[in-house]
């Protein structure tokens, strides 16, 4: 059966078929600008909802929708939970049986698909164009649009073909989707995909229902594990570290501390990989440990917190990665510890890369806008989506700066002397010297390194000794958030003064530092749908157990069958029948008759 002849209004659809109640900010406005033939790029943050917005009008439009993505891994999963809801979709890839892929093909040429999911490289073939010929076209998907710029970090070449389909397929309406919102991406997008005269949908990239916090870097696994244990202890979540060993230790030290932990890299086995990757999409409580490496596959929707134990190395990253957070729409918490140590290693990467000079200026601009964050005084929603050309003229009140506001100190004097001692010093040696050891200087410490050099007889030795070890370290690191001090080319790891640093050691400008973070008394807990009484949160369980039961069965990822968010009003509002079922924020009419019974039975059972 054809849900083409089933309903024909986008929002009957979006009733009938996926069980929401209403749009989500531009979803409308895009779906019929879609179904009336036009083309689109749609920028969304990461669950904010794209994938509705052909999935909609691939169900209106006559003919089959051909959707482009790069995530291969990722197919089978969307392709699986489009089945659920009985829309007629199937994918080809290179992971595919000859013989499969010629089924998929078949039911294509028969008019048997709402939806088919191809690679770039498959698309780009002659034979297949040569297929889509022959066949009513509902329009065309480019989704992860932004790999079609070098300027992202996605690049992928095929993607920089898919100009044929506006050559091959003029009248074929095409839309493209991204989440990443930068506006030199945006105009490649444009270029690249010939889509010049499409309609450009911008929406706001505000994650409200994501709390930033940063915290001081001390000792980062204990303050790891307080987190996780206060906040965390039943949910699942991704730990970003930057190197693969950090990831596997870190897996490890979590399994051993009794969580349900595994490492992702790329220097596993693809098969092992493959395997974490099932484990944590499918478990209700698997935390993985990754690299960045572990990401653009990701579609879970209930990833509660994403934990960064090092820097990531721009806002983009940091906003894309801590994304993964929360897609459901539910409280989820973005936490990043970070230290000085970081730096100075991602500042090392940087000048040791092969990257081209104004390549590598990029990237350090990138750093220092992202230490610029770690370090920021006032609201850090506000300050991102600043970053992203977005305003908000109010404070976000979700925010570790909101909750616990912020204590600064004037903090002048302290860097004029932190500058002066690094400018003596590079003057005496005739090149720049590490944190650890300016502090000595200041300090007035009679290390062998000081005595060696002789910076004992440098005149800002001793002038520091108002201040401890940690108090000093926070004082270069917020001058190093500022830019006033920078890496020494010529010394591993040596500090130098900039530019910035000229108006503050004449005395023109003042500085506010952030006062040395407290070892923050724990925020409260995130509001989240497990915060119920002991009565329902055995009834949760229950509902949570059925579901797995169900996916199991069916080899499906607990979150296709129902989000947490549709169990959350099911424990909320306890229906016991079809129709109040069918109220539910998620349930739309193939849920309705293939689930509602089993979770009926469930719910009259407490
Ligand atoms: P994106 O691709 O933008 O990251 P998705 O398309 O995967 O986001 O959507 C994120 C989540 O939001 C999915 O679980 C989806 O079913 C849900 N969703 C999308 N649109 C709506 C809506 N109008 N009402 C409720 N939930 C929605
Ligand atoms: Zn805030």
């Amino acid at each position: 059966m054809s849900i083409q002849n089933l309903s024909t209004t986008p929002h009957d659809l979006l009733h009938t078929i996926f069980g929401y109640k209403t749009f989500r900010g531009a979803q409308q406005s895009i779906i019929e600008h879609l179904i009336a033939g036009g083309d689109a790029l749609v920028l969304m943050p990461t669950g904010g909802g794209k994938s509705l917005c052909y999935q909609i009008p691939a169900l209106i439009r006559p003919g089959t929708a051909i959707v482009i993505s790069p995530l291969i891994s990722l197919m089978q999963d969307q392709v699986n939970a489009l089945l659920q809801l009985g829309i007629r979709a199937a994918f080809l890839n290179s992971s595919l049986s000859a013989e499969m892929a010629r089924d998929v093909i078949t039911q294509l040429q028969q008019g048997q698909l709402d939806l088919l999911y191809v690679a770039p490289e498959r698309l780009v073939m002659s034979s297949f164009l040569e297929l889509l010929h022959q066949i009513p076209i509902a329009l065309f998907a480019i989704d992860e649009a932004h790999c079609v710029s070098h300027w992202g970090h996605d690049f992928r070449r095929e993607y920089t073909q898919l100009f044929v389909l506006h050559q091959q397929f003029p009248t074929v309406p095409r839309i493209a989707l991204t989440a990443t919102a930068d506006p030199p991406t945006r105009e490649d997008i444009l270029f690249h995909l010939q889509l010049e005269q499409a309609r450009v949908f911008i929406s706001s990239f505000d994650r409200p229902n994501i709390r930033y916090r940063v915290v001081l870097k001390k000792e980062p696994r204990k303050q790891l594990l307080d987190f996780l244990a206060t906040e965390h202890r039943t949910d699942s979540g991704i730990v970003y570290c930057l190197s693969r060993k950090k990831v596997d230790a870190t897996a490890t030290w979590l399994q051993q501390q009794g969580w349900d932990a595994l490492p992702y890299h790329a220097g596993m086995d693809a098969a092992q990989r493959r395997q974490h990757q099932q484990r944590f999409s499918h478990g209700e409580d698997v935390v993985i440990v990754a690299t960045v490496a572990f990401g653009m596959g990701i579609d879970k929707s209930n990833v509660r917190f994403v934990a960064h134990l090092d820097m990531p190395k721009s806002i983009e990253a940091y906003y894309q990665e801590t994304g993964r957070a929360g897609r459901d729409g539910l409280p989820a918490n973005a936490w990043l510890a970070y230290g000085i140590q970081d730096v100075i290693m991602l500042r090392q990467i940087l000048e040791n890369s092969e990257a081209d000079e104004p390549h590598k200026l990029l990237e350090q601009h990138k750093l220092e806008a992202m230490l610029g964050y770690c370090e920021l005084t006032t609201c850090r929603r506000q300050a991102l989506l600043a970053y992203f050309g977005e305003k908000s003229l109010q404070p976000c009140g979700n925010c570790d700066v909101c909750l616990e506001p912020v204590t600064t100190w004037d903090g002048t004097e302290a860097a004029q002397k932190v500058l002066s001692c690094i400018y003596r010093v590079k003057q005496h040696t005739g090149y720049g010297f590490g944190v650890m050891h300016l502090i000595d200087v200041l300090l007035g410490v009679h290390s062998d390194k000081v005595i060696k050099f002789q910076h004992h007889q440098v005149s800002t030795f001793g002038i520091g000794k108002e201040f401890t070890l940690e108090q000093w370290r926070s004082v270069f690191r917020q001058l190093m958030a500022a830019g006033c001090i920078a890496l020494d080319p010529e010394s591993n790891g040596g500090l130098i003064l900039t530019e910035q640093s000229r108006p503050l050691l004449r005395g023109e400008q003042r500085v506010h530092f952030r006062a040395e973070w407290q070892p923050s008394k724990s925020l409260k807990r995130v509001n989240r749908p497990a915060e119920f009484t002991r009565e329902d949160k055995k009834l949760w369980n229950a509902l949570r157990e059925k579901r797995a039961e169900l996916a199991s069965i069916q080899e499906v990822a607990p979150y296709m069958i129902f989000h947490d968010s549709t169990i959350s009003e099911m424990v909320q509002f306890r229906p016991t029948n079809l129709k109040e079922f069918s109220k539910l924020n998620g349930v739309g009419q193939r849920k309705l008759e293939k689930y509602a019974s089993h979770f009926i039975a469930v719910i009259e059972k407490y």
